[in-house]
């Protein structure tokens, strides 16, 4: 049967099990770093290993500027805010994401557009947010106004959906002609490129996650990438409540967050950041394993990466044909059922009840990709 053919061919790369989608590999390194971190006594906001992940991190991504902060969902809402982002705003964002980026949104007190994602790549679909724009929007003192709220568009999200970047040359233009910030959410993205370029550093700011299932984890973690120096001064300083550098006085110029990462998570990243280029490495092993050992199996793809990027490939998916998407829940069903962690992709934003009430476009993309998509195991060390 179709179901037990897919259930062999993930088992014949993964072995006995996999417990979960993806795990975090640690050794001897996060051991030290820790153990140098507590005998420091620094672990909360100040202390060198936060400045040596952010100095890590720009030379990796070819950023400017980082800025550490407690998690992915905290610098998308800092990125927002620092733009200006505000109440009575809105921001486009793919439907087809996980709900941090559509939470961050709210947080502002702006409202999400939610579009449609293209099959190919299950990133924003450009040719209906082009066609959108089109009819939807005017141009006022140069702002981007929805003809249909009065409002104020600030800004467009792109999240680079499992690793695979979106087509940002066509993203840019598009962003250029309609006045558009961009804002990549680039949580899953970390170690993947696009023409050369790092993940989050093509738009204005791009963030990272560093949560226990992505390709690093810090414990809970995020960062702000900017190659603006007044924006990443302006984070920075809303990132660490607005507190005014003083020997010994405490006091604020503004409303702040206490979104700084912790020292203590930051030495778990010094340790996991060293070895990035290994996880992107064994990751891309993987993929091509799985992709051999679907080779032969008729109506089941392995998703690949979009031309012009280098994937981390952080999560690695089956794509069911049409004629096979009916047997999606019963290999789900299956492979976790003896021990082998698959999962569906996120329900799509605009099919959340507490998102119910706001725009969205046409979803054909994501509507049809929700049925034929499975993550598979994806850590690093299966392989
Ligand atoms: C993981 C993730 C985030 C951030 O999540 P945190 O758990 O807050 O670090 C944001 N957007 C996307 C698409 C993600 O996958």
């Amino acid at each position: 049967m179709f179901s037990n053919e897919v259930l062999r061919a993930i088992r014949s790369v993964v072995g006995g099990g996999s417990k979960a989608l993806h795990e975090p590999s640690f050794n001897e390194c996060e051991h030290k770093y820790l153990v140098e971190c507590l005998n420091s006594g620094y672990v909360s906001t100040v202390g060198k290993f936060v400045d040596d992940f952010e100095l890590a991190l720009a030379s990796f991504t070819g950023s400017r500027n980082v800025i550490a902060v407690v998690n992915g969902t905290s610098a998308l809402h800092l990125a927002l805010y620092s733009l200006g982002v505000t109440f009575g705003d809105e921001v486009i964002i793919p439907t087809v994401t996980f709900a941090a980026t559509a939470n961050a949104v709210v947080h502002c007190g702006a409202a999400p557009i939610f579009l449609d994602c293209a099959v190919d790549d299950l990133n924003l679909d450009l040719t209906t947010l082009e066609k959108w724009l089109e009819r939807n929007t005017k141009t006022l003192n140069s702002q981007l106004i929805n003809i249909h709220s009065n409002k104020i568009i600030k800004a467009i999200v792109p999240m680079h959906t499992l690793g695979h970047i979106c087509d940002m040359d066509r993203l840019a233009t598009i962003a250029n002609k309609f006045n558009l910030v961009i804002i990549e959410d680039a949580a899953e993205a970390l170690g993947s490129f696009y023409k050369g370029k790092h993940a989050g550093t093509i738009g204005r700011i791009g963030i990272l996650s560093f949560n226990g299932n992505k390709i690093i984890t810090t414990g809970g973690g995020g960062a702000i990438l900017t190659d603006d120096d007044q924006l990443a001064t302006k984070i920075r300083h809303l990132s660490t409540t607005a507190r005014v550098k003083h020997q010994w006085d405490v006091s604020h110029d503004m409303v702040g967050f206490n979104y700084r990462m912790p020292n203590i998570n930051a030495a778990l990243g010094c340790a996991q950041l060293t070895k990035i280029r290994d996880f992107v490495r064994a990751k891309r092993e993987l993929q091509d394993r799985y992709v051999s050992a679907f080779e032969g199996i008729e109506g089941v793809k392995v998703f690949s990466e979009p031309v012009g990027c280098r994937s981390n490939y952080w999560l690695i998916a089956l794509v069911l044909d049409e004629d096979k998407s009916m047997y999606k829940d019963l290999i789900l069903q299956e492979t976790n059922s003896s021990g082998i962690a698959t999962r569906p992709l996120w329900r799509p934003m605009h099919q959340l009840k507490h998102f119910e009430q706001f725009q969205k476009t046409e979803m054909h993309g994501a509507e049809k990709m929700i049925n034929h998509i499975i993550n598979i195991p994806s850590s690093p060390c299966l392989i």
